[in-house]
């Protein structure tokens, strides 16, 4: 076993887009757990958007990042050494101690996962925190309906992906928009019934064309002109599931928000925002449906792994230019041996 933990710190502020440098890989000792603490040699960890929330120094939902620290976020590994009751080496565990090799995690902060059940990587997409973000925002903030007209935006991400596709389960009509052919061919595959590159297309006139009628819910995780537009297109009486607005996360000043708001009063609209760790009761519904939905090939779950903890920077600007499909991971670590 290696003794050199390899890990990566937050150096400064990014101002606007992230910039590699605003980024170090840095070398510690690997960790000693103390009583009531695993070690833990992570396999592959979650890149999110909400990061980029993380790294200003501002009081949000969570705290922010400090600089000179490494960055924290979902990841799953392999416990090599446990002096904590209830967790044995060998065990796989997910926790949120990712951006290094190695991590020391409490006990009560691990939970256990079963890599035989399924792959690692998808307890921190499909069956993790990703799948429950769009299980929670559709039945329990968008309260869906079977039947109805759903737009998801950021369609082929992680949670979009996911969401469309339940959507289509519950017998929906599910637009998507993303930004590329190659994403937008994709959803086509994945059962979405209208999917559109924003990038090249207008947002209103692919709206008004795939929902003469209007749409019923709006999933929105990018804001923005994806917001005016989805309210411009909710019929009366529609719902505004405000997962994320990642068309935001990089402002350098504040951007006026939709000017159609007025319209929410017009047609007696509902906005809801949510955060996902609010609603872990929901879990055990939702890896029992999902679950099932994904033995039997009805949703489809895709990732795109960058190799390395070296890249993880890269991964994570990549994430926020839009170059990856379905979940973005990193692999740290080994992987379970087959
Ligand atoms: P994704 O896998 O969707 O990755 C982000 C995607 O956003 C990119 O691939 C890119 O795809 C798209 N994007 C980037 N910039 C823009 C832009 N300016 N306009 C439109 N699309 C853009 O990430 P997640 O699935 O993890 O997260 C999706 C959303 O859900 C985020 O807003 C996130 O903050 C939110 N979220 C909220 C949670 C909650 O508790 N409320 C929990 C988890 C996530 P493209 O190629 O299509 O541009």
């Amino acid at each position: 076993m290696t003794d050199v933990n390899r890990e990566i710190r937050l150096v400064s502020r990014p101002q606007g887009f992230p910039r590699p440098e605003d980024f170090e890989l840095a070398e510690t000792p690997v960790p000693e757990p103390a009583e009531g603490e695993i070690l833990v040699r992570n396999a592959f960890m979650s890149v999110d958007p909400y990061m980029r929330g993380r790294m200003n120094d501002v009081k949000s939902y969570v705290p922010p990042f400090q600089i000179g620290e490494a960055l924290q976020g979902g990841v799953v590994g392999e416990v090599v050494a446990s002096r904590a009751d209830g967790i044995a080496e060998g065990d796989w565990v997910s926790h949120m101690l990712g951006w290094r090799e190695w991590a020391v995690v409490e006990a009560r902060g691990a939970q256990p996962i079963d890599v035989a059940a399924a792959r690692p990587e998808a307890y921190l997409g499909v069956l993790g925190i990703t799948g429950l973000t769009a299980y929670v925002g559709l039945f329990d903030i968008g309260r869906l309906a079977d039947g109805e007209t759903v737009f998801v935006s950021g369609a082929a991400g992680a949670v979009g992906s996911i969401a469309g596709q339940i959507a289509k389960v519950k017998g929906c009509t599910v637009i998507g928009s993303t930004g590329s052919p190659e994403k937008v061919a994709w959803l086509r595959e994945i059962g979405f019934d209208h999917a559109f590159d924003y990038k090249t297309a207008d947002l209103r006139t692919e709206l008004a064309e795939a929902a003469p009628r209007g749409i019923e819910l709006y999933f929105d995780n990018v804001g923005g002109d994806h917001l005016q537009a989805a309210l411009g297109a909710l019929r009366p009486h529609g719902r505004v599931v405000a997962c994320g607005m990642i068309s935001r996360y990089n402002d350098e000043q504040p951007t006026p928000g939709p000017t159609n708001l007025p319209l929410v009063v017009g047609k007696r609209l509902r906005l809801q925002g949510f955060i996902v760790s609010d609603h872990l009761d929901r879990r055990p519904a939702f890896l029992a449906e999902l679950g099932g939905w994904l033995r039997d090939g009805t949703v489809v779950a895709r990732e795109t792994v960058a190799d390395g903890i070296e890249n993880a920077p890269g991964a994570f600007i990549g994430l926020l230019r839009g170059e990856n499909l379905g979940k973005m991971l990193v692999k740290v670590g080994p992987a379970p041996s087959s």
